[in-house]
């Protein structure tokens, strides 16, 4: 089969690869449409998750079943299914803590285009098939379904890490389309006001749609000191940080409530130490609380997110800026994600209908 590969950091290209082999509780599966990631750049030229040879590169797409396992109860071959960029081993200690994302060590639940090879494939192998697949709903389009994968669980886990409540203020650090999924899962909970940080048009645009209220650039000034002015001084509740560096963690423990929480899902590429102000975070008693996560997969959240998604009470649309057909296009829309033009929101590589 062919795949689409990192050869090395800062190269890739297509190579040839043995279809992986199918364990009893596994399923093979080809891509009907794939998503380009930030997280592929970062790993592809940023060597986000070290060297690797020939590691076929993607983790957001949705799928045909073509092959199960002896064991897998719920799924067939010719399935059409949702696919978690995550996929945890569901039998592990650290699933039934209730941090399945870290089954298998911490980050262990991030297999494709990390551990092995990722979607960017004509075929592709998915651990616990029953565990981590969920079947596709007739009425979402192989488009939007790839949006479930990885942008809609990870920006909605920003805001459970968040604790978001009816009528808090939240402050949505980043709007590309992890925090435009922020922004809508905030507002399905009942924040009472969101702030933005952001500056792209199109972002603020689906930003607004989505539930935010004003908007903030990081370009004029500090974070921090727009949200105190905006918020009497005050600071906000609750904080998802989903942009920027390590440096958006001062600015949000600055401008957050004592009894706040910050709901971190931004990958921190560089630099040794996060550094927390001593003063703000209340000599070390503000009760101001700093999560940070990896978004958990699982077929029961995928289930979830995908009944918003074919009930219409999420559109995922608008994330959506770029559709290519077919996989001549991938390396363009891989491209294109790393130069990331002033519209692009996601790229997607639609394989079948
Ligand atoms: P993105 O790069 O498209 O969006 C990030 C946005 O933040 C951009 O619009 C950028 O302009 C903006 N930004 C840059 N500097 C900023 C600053 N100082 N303050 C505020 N905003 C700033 O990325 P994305 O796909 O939306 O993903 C967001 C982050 O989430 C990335 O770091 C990605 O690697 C990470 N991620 C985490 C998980 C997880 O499970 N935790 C999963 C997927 C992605
Ligand atoms: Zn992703």
């Amino acid at each position: 089969m062919k795949g689409y590969a990192m050869l090395k950091i800062g190269e890739s290209g297509w190579i040839e690869k043995e279809v992986p082999k199918c364990g009893p509780m596994d399923a093979i599966c080809k891509p009907l449409a794939v998503a380009i990631c930030t997280s592929d750049v970062h790993t592809l030229w940023e060597g986000a998750v070290g060297e690797r040879h020939n590691l076929i590169l993607g983790h957001e797409c949705c799928a045909e079943i073509t092959e199960v396992g002896s064991l897998v109860k719920d799924f067939k071959v010719g399935d059409r299914v949702l696919v978690p960029a995550i996929t945890p081993d569901w039998n592990s200690l650290a699933a039934q803590a209730g941090y399945s994302m870290h089954s298998g060590g911490m980050l262990g639940g991030w297999k494709f285009s990390n551990f092995k090879d990722g979607v960017f494939s004509e075929f592709f192998h998915v651990n616990d098939a029953d565990g981590n697949l969920a079947l596709l709903p007739a009425n979402i389009d192989v488009v939007n379904a790839c949006m479930l994968s990885d942008m809609v669980p990870t920006g909605f886990h920003g805001v459970e890490l968040a604790d978001v409540q009816f009528g808090d203020s939240v402050l949505v650090v980043g709007i590309g389309p992890v925090g435009l999924m922020s922004v809508a899962a905030a507002s399905m909970r009942g924040a009472s006001r969101i702030l933005a940080v952001g500056t792209r048009p199109n972002c603020i645009a689906a930003a607004k749609k989505y539930g935010a209220d004003e908007f903030i650039s990081y370009k004029n000034g500090t974070i921090e000191d727009q949200v105190l002015a905006l918020t009497n001084g005050q600071g906000v509740d609750k904080i998802i940080l989903a942009g920027g560096g390590n440096e958006t963690f001062e600015s949000a423990v600055k401008c957050l409530k004592p009894g706040g929480k910050i709901g971190n899902v931004n990958y921190l590429g560089s630099g040794d130490y996060v550094q927390i102000p001593r003063a703000e975070w209340g000599v070390g008693m503000g009760h101001k609380m700093i999560n940070g996560g990896l978004m958990p997969g699982g077929r029961l959240r995928m289930e979830k997110l995908g009944s918003l998604v074919s009930s219409g009470r999420l559109d995922v649309s608008p994330l959506t800026t770029h559709v290519f057909d077919g996989w001549d296009h991938l390396e363009e829309a891989l491209f294109l994600m790393r130069d990331k033009p002033a519209d692009l929101i996601k790229p997607v590589v639609k394989l079948a209908d």
